[in-house]
């Protein structure tokens, strides 16, 4: 019989995940930044999109005034991976996860407001998934919203 087996503890495994919350450079984090660097892409790390906002993204892209908000799935209440509390016939996200997320919103509108396109990934999705969004975001918030140029005079056909 082996007795060196771990038994299972919910309540362990909880506070361990608690003990490793990390605000800054998660594995997602970094995988997406590698990515998007080998997409030639440029940012900032762990800025305020704006000075006078006490609000830092995790990755700033200032000319395009794009920011980018890598949530964890667990503080950030995930709908797959959060943890909610059953209470009363309704779930509830717990009181802490519950102001992370009424403060996510918060800084996404207020940031909208001020001009910028804000982009929140999920620490599960696939860094490529993540890294094509916003790729995609910068490429429309650089297209000018000039006038389309006029295409070119298609050549005259030999007589
Ligand atoms: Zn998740």
């Amino acid at each position: 019989m082996d007795r060196s087996r771990q038994p299972f503890a919910s309540s362990a495994a909880v506070r361990t995940k608690m003990q490793r919350q990390r605000s800054r450079d998660t594995a997602a984090e970094v995988a997406l930044r590698r990515l998007l660097h080998s997409r030639g892409l440029r940012y900032r790390v762990h800025q305020r999109p704006l000075p006078e906002l006490r609000r830092i993204a995790d990755l700033v892209f200032r000319p395009a005034r794009v920011a980018v908000f890598v949530d964890g799935c667990f503080w950030h209440g995930c709908p797959d991976h959060g943890q909610r509390e059953y209470r009363v016939n309704t779930w509830y996200w717990p009181e802490k996860i519950e102001r992370n997320r009424r403060r996510d919103a918060e800084t996404t509108t207020l940031l909208a407001a001020a001009g910028w396109q804000v982009i929140r990934v999920w620490e599960h999705e696939r860094p490529e998934d993540a890294a094509d969004r916003i790729g995609a975001a910068l490429a429309a918030r650089r297209s000018p919203a000039a006038p389309p140029r006029t295409p070119p005079t298609p050549p005259t056909p030999a007589q």
